[in-house]
């Protein structure tokens, strides 16, 4: 007799091995951190003698869950923002809300969390993905569960990282420490391509061949994604990263909803795991993978959760379900992805996917005992039967719930017993989420209150404050104004040619100012095309400070950002009581007259048709320059024989919008 740790008995053994092997009654022997042996009961209890037996009472073991991508500590920001756009939801809220609250604490609490929910639901292993990877690798742990930990790089500042250069940096560093834990397995993580550099990409591929670790990344999630990518690069997002040697490494795909069948090939070619995340696609509208022609080509394809912000659970039950729905609904064939094969993919597929396949993912000799007990006797899953092999499988990816899981074993040590978590205070997890929730209410009700803040919270505004004097006639005739330019007195300093699309957010307070999207287009007049486009976002405070004969001098304080995201995430952002667009071809003059620079621009409306419109404008610093500036403006309306032009009021966007 060989003395083991601990044997199961009674149990309904899925192995999920190569031959889909079950044993009932079955047994199954654990020694140290690895399973010994796996066979029929007899078999097993004839061979060896433990120094603990689990009973399993007819329940199913079966090798514990692998959630293939997600986002732990993202628990702390479930049901933050949810029924947005990814880009909305992403750069309106959740990067925001995290340069403000990540740090080290809400790392760990927030894995921390994540742990004990998924333990209950029966996944030991999972592939994270976030900021701060070393303190989630060290809660994860110490609740004693198993992951690939993925430092993030991406172009922008994170809550960890001032810049690319600091986090890759500092996934070297977590990498190194970490390499040769018994239940971490460190990795690199560019969040996506769309947010790293073509440069920090190569940086990433690099450092994870280096140290032979995977690259985690999200890859080819929308459309929209596939669409700039096409647009930016001449080539869909597989073909990009491989030239950027992504392939190259360990990669670990998420998403992949719009590939081809070339893409899917040259995945296969690399060894690549990818991870199907049903419920994030269903929920952020992403698209249908292809997870049958991955399976039917070979690939590795796991299941996950996607961050419990974008899902909002950790429940691999109600993902397998969901995945073979899914796959069944879109290929119109209820034989799709049937249960044994989605059960493989949230068992040894996963881990295969994950580059732990060698670990984890099956109840087989000599891999690392992760196992879970699957009570089927409920209710809702009886009655029971046993006439083909498949029925179990059926049982648990059909009927069985996360809460059915009675028992889960890591690494050979028990983190579940009877319902009971071992290694984590649930109640005081809890309370402390329940902490962090009530602050993250409070900056996001001050936030919300004003547009300024909102603004400010995307990052990268600048403020302006500055009086202006403008003056703004409606003309009949643009040529006399054109020929009135090569007057002696005007030296004209610089032109340009523009089309200009602007967007105008009102909202129901209008002490909160206007915010104008600006797009303009400028078009090269010799070859008659755009030769370049420029976006900008401002939000216009107007105070009127005094009125000369027509002109009118304001004081403005002026927030202008780059609009790096379309009119359409701003739409969605902000959420204005009304929009207004006008378009208007713009020839732009910067002029010197008597000493002093204006802009002089004339304007056909071509959406709304209003016609043409002088306007003459200058910025100044100064009250007193600017009250110079506006006599000076007189004198000029005259010059450009403009003095019989209707003059109208410095916001005729007002009279539009009121349209
Ligand atoms: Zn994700």
């Amino acid at each position: 007799m060989q003395n083991v740790d601990t044997i199961f008995i009674n149990a309904f053994v899925l192995t999920m091995d190569d031959q889909l092997t079950q044993y009932f009654p079955g047994a199954v022997a654990v020694k140290g951190d690895s399973i010994v042996a796996v066979g029929h009961e007899g078999d097993i209890t004839g061979e060896y003698s433990a120094d603990e037996t689990v009973n399993c009472n007819g329940k199913v073991l079966m090798p514990g869950l692998i959630n293939a991508h997600t986002h732990v500590p993202m628990t702390l920001l479930r049901g933050l923002a949810d029924d947005l756009r990814l880009d909305v939801w992403l750069m309106g809220y959740m990067m925001p809300v995290e340069r403000e609250f990540v740090s080290p604490e809400f790392v760990r609490l927030g894995t921390s969390l994540a742990c004990a929910e998924q333990i209950r639901s029966g996944v030991t292993t999972f592939n994270d993905m976030y900021y701060f990877e070393e303190d989630v690798a060290t809660a994860t742990a110490d609740a004693g569960m198993r992951a690939v930990c993925g430092q993030t790089v991406m172009k922008f500042p994170a809550p960890d990282a001032a810049s690319y250069e600091d986090s890759l940096a500092k996934a070297r560093e977590f990498i190194r420490k970490w390499k040769d834990h018994p239940l971490i397995v460190p990795a690199v993580s560019p969040h996506a391509p769309y947010t790293c550099t073509a440069e920090i990409l190569r940086a990433t591929a690099e450092l994870a061949r280096e140290f032979d670790v995977p690259l985690h990344t999200h890859l080819a999630e929308t459309a929209f994604e596939v669409d700039n990518m096409r647009n930016e690069n001449g080539m869909p997002v597989i073909p990009y990263v491989k030239k950027q040697g992504l392939l190259d490494a360990k990669l670990i795909a998420a998403h992949c909803v719009h590939v081809d069948v070339g893409e899917i090939r040259t995945l296969l070619h690399a060894g690549a795991g990818v991870s199907h995340n049903p419920s994030s696609n269903l929920k952020l509208a992403s698209g249908f993978a292809p997870v049958m022609k991955m399976l039917e080509a070979g690939l590795h394809v796991g299941i996950g959760t996607d961050g419990p912000a974008s899902n909002n659970d950790l429940d691999m039950f109600e993902e397998v379900r969901l995945a073979a729905f899914v796959a069944k609904a879109v290929t119109n064939d209820p034989t799709s992805l049937p249960a044994p094969q989605a059960l493989l993919m949230a068992t040894r597929l996963g881990a295969q996917a994950l580059h732990i396949g060698h670990l984890t993912g099956s109840v087989e000799t000599g891999k690392r005992a992760d196992l879970i007990l699957v009570d089927v006797s409920p209710l809702h899953n009886a009655p029971s039967f046993k006439r083909a092999a498949d029925n179990a499988y059926a049982q648990i990816v059909y009927a069985s719930k996360s809460t059915d899981v009675s028992d889960v074993m890591v690494n050979g040590k028990w983190l579940m017993r009877e319902h009971q978590l071992l290694t984590l205070n649930e109640a005081e997890l809890l309370a402390q989420a329940a902490d962090i929730a009530k602050k993250i209410d409070a900056f996001l009700i001050e936030r919300e209150q004003s547009v300024l803040s909102k603004l400010i919270a995307l990052g990268g505004s600048l403020e302006q404050e500055s009086f202006e004097v403008q003056v703004k006639v409606k003309i009949t005739e643009p040529a006399p104004i054109i020929q009135a330019m090569k007057r002696p007195e005007v030296e004209v300093i610089r032109q340009r040619h523009y089309r200009e699309h602007d967007a105008y957010f009102f909202f129901d307070d209008p002490s909160q100012g206007r915010l104008r999207y600006r797009e303009d287009d400028f078009i090269d007049d010799i070859k008659g095309i755009v030769t370049n486009v420029r976006a900008r976002l401002t939000l216009i405070g107007v105070k009127r400070e005094g009125k000369f004969e027509r002109e009118v001098l304001l004081s403005r304080s002026r927030y202008i950002a780059p609009a790096s995201q379309s009119l359409r995430f701003y739409r969605e952002y902000f959420k204005p009581r009304a929009a207004v667009t006008i378009e208007k071809d713009r020839r732009r003059w910067l002029i010197r007259y008597k000493d002093t620079e204006f802009f002089i621009n004339l304007d056909q409306m071509t959406e709304p048709q209003l016609g043409y419109f002088l306007e003459i404008k200058s910025r100044t610093w100064s009250r007193k320059d600017a009250e110079h500036k506006a006599q000076l403006t007189s004198e000029l309306i005259a010059l450009l024989d403009a003095s019989g032009g209707e003059a109208v009021t410095e916001d005729y966007i007002d009279i539009v919008g009121e349209r």
